[in-house]
């Protein structure tokens, strides 16, 4: 392996300390302690966990946390209305409303409903607006922490050429928002893209946000580049036992390390940053709604 290793687990951990020494002062100073309120519907297994650790981590930074879980079978006025009392609730200054939802609820409908100063998630209408002209906004999550290590990388990203393969409004949409706003030069790839091996192949930066286990190979990355994997697959792993799996990219990560200037892994890259971005944006929306001046380095 030729790459530097952009360790996230590390600077997750140097964003929590941050944000923990900033609610110390905040509780210090002001008396004011920022809240999240996580809303769960239904019981799907990986959304419990995402929850799970949500609620740890909020806790170990000195915020409060606050779980709310409903049956799958909630109706939509039943969820508005716990969305609408967070929305009311002064305690609370961030809203998350894990997602999928189940089939009957409309999830665009739900997202919209939360007070956009609260979208701690980014995903509500006018944060998106609001970060597509380049005003302050809430950012989402994963987009934000790739952004963060790439600055921390590079320092300017500006003139840089970045292709991002995945056109998703949680991932590739802002991602490639986030880079244009930092005067990258910006290609959205998706699966009609024609040629993509050579539309890669042009890139300082890769974002990869495909949702394909290791899809992206060594041969499509330009030798230096910055590649940053978002995926997360599971997939078969028979050599550490029956039944056993592992974890991977979306790209080939022995292949491209080879290749590369810079590589984030998976597990340990991309992951830990999005929810250490969540307790950044809690801290940012508590901070906004106080009117005190919000702490630098944490949002874009
Ligand atoms: P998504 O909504 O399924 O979007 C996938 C995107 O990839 C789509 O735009 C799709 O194109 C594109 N695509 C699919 N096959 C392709 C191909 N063969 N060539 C080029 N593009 C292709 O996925 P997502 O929610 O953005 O998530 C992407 C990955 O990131 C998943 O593995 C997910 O688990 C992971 N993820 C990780 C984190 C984290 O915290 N690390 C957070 C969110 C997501 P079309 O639009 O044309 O269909």
């Amino acid at each position: 392996m030729t790459a530097t290793l952009l360790d996230g687990k590390a600077f997750a951990a140097t964003v929590r300390d941050k944000v923990a020494t900033h609610v110390a002062n905040l509780k210090r100073d002001h008396d004011i302690t920022p809240g999240l309120a996580v809303v769960l519907v239904g019981e799907d297994p990986a959304s419990q966990v995402y929850v799970r650790a949500k609620g740890k981590q909020t806790v170990e930074v000195g915020m409060n946390s606050f779980e709310h879980k409903l049956d799958d079978d909630v109706s939509e006025a039943d969820l508005l209305a716990v969305v609408n009392r967070l929305n009311d609730d002064p305690a609370v200054h961030g809203i998350l409303v894990q997602l999928p939802l189940p089939g009957h609820l409309d999830s665009d409908l739900i997202i919209n409903a939360i007070n956009p100063a609260k979208d701690v998630d980014g995903f509500h209408v006018s944060n998106v607006g609001l970060l597509g002209t380049g005003q302050k906004s809430m950012v989402p999550c994963t987009p934000l922490g790739c952004l963060m290590m790439l600055r921390d990388h590079h320092g300017s990203l500006s003139g840089m050429e970045a292709v991002i393969i995945g056109r998703s409004n949680i991932v590739g949409k802002p991602m490639a928002q986030l880079l244009l706003n930092d005067s990258c030069t910006v290609t959205i790839a998706h699966s009609r893209t024609k040629s993509l091996a050579d539309v890669v192949r042009r890139a300082d930066i890769v974002v990869a946000a495909v949702g394909r286990p290791e899809m992206v190979p060594g041969d499509w990355i330009k030798p230096g580049a910055t590649v940053i994997d978002v995926g997360i697959n599971r997939i078969p792993a028979p050599d550490k036992g029956e039944g056993k799996s592992r974890l991977v990219g979306d790209v080939d990560f022995d292949s491209c390390a080879a290749v590369a200037g810079a590589i984030t892994p998976v597990p340990g890259g991309v992951g830990p940053m999005t929810i250490a971005c969540l307790l950044a944006n809690t801290l940012t929306a508590c901070c906004r709604a106080s009117g005190l001046d919000e702490p630098g380095g944490l949002t874009a």
